[in-house]
């Protein structure tokens, strides 16, 4: 029984680097004949897990973590050394591309608000990188360019005086991937059937070759004419009738050859 899987509201999946979870509120509804039986009428959630974007800041080398036992835990903003060269607008033009990946990424966490952390610690990254080039304090390099709580980089062209600005719009959660990332997140709340693919994600069973594996994957296609139906993998969602595959890793890699 596919339900059995789910055991707690707990009980959470990676996916394409979401946590994803069920709601399980426990509803019991009235089956045909059955009386009642327990419902999974819970939402599908998604969650962008802490070690990801932590990880994306460690990778940068934007962050240090000090934690002596004992003691609680401090972080610490690092200047990027690599970037000191850089004009400052485009130093910004760097730290909003990261801010944004990963926003856009995440769009869809029910935590996407987690990014503020991020963002504070790129932000003191930023002001440390600028402060390092002009030789002067964190402070002075924050007040230098720092108009109506903007952090706010002139710089000429052809056209004259441009601005870049350090990304400020904040991070709503959004419904729907939108655009050109819909295509590498999975679009649970536009999908017929998402909690169908939750449960055959958490069933850990490829459905091309039939492994039992600990971890498995999903391939995806955009349009079902994407299928090539000559391939193992295209007859099979074709004859499923699904944009999704969920295989485990030795398959996965005979589909991406
Ligand atoms: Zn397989």
């Amino acid at each position: 029984m596919e339900k059995t899987l789910i055991t707690n509201s707990d009980d959470k999946a990676r996916f394409l680097g979401y946590d994803v979870t069920i709601c399980n509120d426990n509803a019991l509804k009235k089956a045909k004949g059955k009386g009642t039986v327990k419902a999974y009428t819970g939402k599908i959630k998604l969650y962008l897990p802490k070690e990801k974007w932590v990880g994306k800041l460690l990778g940068y080398g934007v962050l240090k973590i000090v934690s002596r036992a004992g003691e609680k835990e401090v972080w610490k903003p690092l200047q990027r050394n690599d970037y000191i060269f850089l004009p400052v607008h485009e130093m910004v033009r760097k730290y909003n591309a990261q801010i944004r990946g990963i926003y856009n990424y995440y769009r869809l966490a029910s935590n996407v608000s987690v990014l503020n952390k991020f963002h504070y610690v790129m932000e003191y990254s930023l002001y440390k990188t600028v402060a390092a080039k002009y030789r002067i304090t964190m402070t002075k390099a924050k007040l230098k360019y720092t108009k109506n709580k903007e952090f706010k980089v002139p710089y000429k062209t052809q056209k004259g005086t441009k601005y870049a600005v350090l990304y400020n719009e904040g991070f709503r959660r959004v419904k729907y991937a939108l655009g050109s990332y819909a295509d590498i997140i999975p679009e649970y709340e536009q999908m017929n059937k998402p909690k169908e693919l939750f449960f055959r994600y958490k069933a850990n069973v490829c459905e091309m070759c039939g492994a039992y594996v600990p971890a498995v994957k999903v391939y995806q296609v955009k349009n079902m004419s994407d299928l090539d139906v000559n391939t193992e993998w295209g007859a099979i969602m074709n004859r499923k009738k699904r944009k999704t595959l969920v295989v485990c890793g030795d398959c996965y890699d005979r589909i991406h050859k």
